[in-house]
C-alpha cells in the first residue's frame, strides 16, 4: 500500500458507470473498512488528472462512444500507465477491460486501447446478453465467477495474458474463456456489479493491493445467497 490508507480510484464515472459497476468501489471500501483498513475513495471524472500513486483502479463498463472517449483520455493522461509502472492494482469491468488492451471497436470503428493487457477485441455476430458464470483460473484459488454480461465486443487474448475463467454460462470473451488477468490487472465483463456477487475476487483485488495474504473471513450470507439464487436461476433455464 501506498499510504497509510487504501487509495481506490474510480476512474472516470461520467463516462463509465452505466452498469451498476459503481457498486465494485463501495464492495472494495466496505470490505477494507471492516477489516480495520482506512480506505481514501477517488472519483476522478474524464476531465480530471488521474491521480498515479493509488493502491486499486477501478474502471466500469460503457456504452461505444464514452468507451472512446474513456480510452482517448486515459492514453492521453498517461497516469493509469504510471499507476501499473509502479505496481497499482487495476480491475476493468466490459468497456473498462476492453479498453485495456490493444484495439477495441465502437460504432464500427476500431480504437486503440491502453496496451496494459495482451488482449484485443472485435464485434460479435450477436450481442451477449444474460448471466454468466465459469469457473475460475484454479491459480486465484477462488470459487467460480458469477455475473451477468451485454456486451457486443469478442475478445481474442494474446499469450501474455491469462484467462479469468472458462465459461459454463454465457459468452464472455468469446464463448469459451471469459476476462483475463496479467500480474496485478484483471478484466472481466461481468456486471453484477461483479465484486457484490463475487466477494473473493473483491478480496483477491485486495490482498494484491495490500500485500497481506490472509485477510479475517467477512459474513458473507447475502452473496453467498445471492449467488445460489442465480446458478438455481442458470439450472432451471438450462432444464428442457
Ligand atoms: N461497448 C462495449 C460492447 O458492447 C462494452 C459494453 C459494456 O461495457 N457493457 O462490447
Amino acid at each position: 500500500m501506498s499510504t497509510e490508507s487504501l487509495r481506490i480510484v474510480w476512474i472516470y464515472p461520467d463516462l463509465l458507470s452505466t452498469y451498476g459497476d459503481r457498486g465494485n468501489a463501495l464492495i472494495l471500501q466496505r470490505r477494507a473498512r471492516q477489516r480495520g483498513m482506512p480506505v481514501e475513495m477517488l472519483e476522478v471524472r474524464s476531465d480530471q488528472r488521474l491521480p498515479a500513486s493509488a493502491d486499486i483502479y477501478l474502471i466500469g463498463g460503457g456504452e461505444d462512444g464514452p468507451q472512446a472517449l474513456g480510452a482517448q483520455r486515459l492514453l492521453a493522461d498517461g497516469g493509469l500507465h504510471r499507476a501499473v509502472a509502479q505496481g497499482s492494482v487495476v480491475f476493468g469491468v466490459c468497456a473498462g477491460y476492453q479498453l485495456l488492451g490493444t484495439s477495441f471497436f465502437a460504432k464500427g470503428t476500431k480504437y486503440p486501447g491502453l496496451e496494459l493487457l495482451d488482449i484485443s477485441s472485435d464485434r460479435g455476430e450477436t450481442r451477449a446478453v444474460g448471466e454468466l458464470a465459469g469457473d475460475i483460473d484454479p491459480r486465484l484459488g477462488i470459487p467460480p465467477l458469477s455475473g451477468f454480461e451485454n456486451h457486443g465486443g469478442r475478445t481474442q487474448l494474446g499469450p501474455s495474458v491469462s484467462p479469468l475463467a472458462r465459461v459454463t454460462t454465457g459468452i464472455g470473451n468469446d464463448g469459451a474463456t471469459e476476462g483475463a488477468w496479467r500480474g496485478k490487472l484483471l478484466g472481466t465483463y461481468s456486471h453484477g456489479p461483479a465484486l457484490a456477487r463475487n466477494p473473493a475476487l473483491a478480496d483477491l483485488l485486495l490482498r494484491w493491493a495490500t500485500g497481506v495474504h490472509q485477510l479475517p473471513p467477512l459474513d458473507d450470507t447475502w452473496a453467498d445467497r445471492l449467488r445460489s439464487e442465480r446458478r438455481a436461476a442458470v439450472a432451471a433455464a438450462a432444464r428442457p
